[in-house]
């Protein structure tokens, strides 16, 4: 099956609040593993449900996975909450939603997160550095919230309007016949 693409800025389903998951049936292990994939793929270090189009509270995060041989160990989080957060880190995040930009964000240095794995059993996490970024990253995204929201006004409307030119440009290009197309035409 092709992967499912990652929904992009300024799509309005990543600013929907998601839904709490209830029970964890066969579709939403499927789920998770389509994210992984997506995950690995692009790559990135961390997903969300939602930037799949699909609103329930479900994560992915790698942070270990940096190059293609590495080794994989994915955590799977169901309905992860932070229950303790404490410190404050800065650091230059990107997002596989938010094409092209990066930018500094201050979040908790660490964070203490409970939620439950795919086989329901609970999970209590202490994270610190990158994985508690990582994790805070994530868990925003199931608020509707995105890294372009914790940054300064300025930055994110000169984002917004770099943004709105990339996809106009984008439009522009799709309605008008490429020098190729004419040459077959
Ligand atoms: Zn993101």
């Amino acid at each position: 099956m092709p992967l499912r693409p990652v929904l992009q800025f300024p799509d309005r389903r990543l600013r929907e609040v998601s839904k709490p998951i209830e029970a964890v049936t066969d579709e939403i292990r499927a789920l998770a593993q389509d994210m992984l994939d997506v995950m690995y793929d692009e790559p990135g270090i961390g997903l969300a449900a939602p930037q799949l189009g699909f609103p329930v509270r479900l994560i992915v995060v790698d942070v270990g996975w940096t190059e293609e041989d590495a080794e994989k160990s994915p955590r799977v989080l169901v309905n992860p909450e932070i229950v303790d957060a404490e410190g404050k880190i800065t650091w230059n995040e990107g997002c596989l939603s938010v094409p092209d930009f990066q930018a500094d964000v201050e979040r908790a240095e660490r964070v203490r997160l409970r939620a439950t794995d795919l086989d329901g059993n609970p999970l209590e996490i202490e994270a610190s550095g990158l994985e508690a970024v990582c994790f805070q990253h994530e868990i925003d995204h199931l608020d509707g919230v995105l890294f372009i929201d914790r940054i300064s006004r300025l930055k994110r409307s000169m984002y917004v309007r770099k943004r709105m030119k990339q996809l106009r440009e984008e439009r522009d290009d799709a309605a008008s016949p490429t020098s190729e197309d004419a040459r077959q035409g």
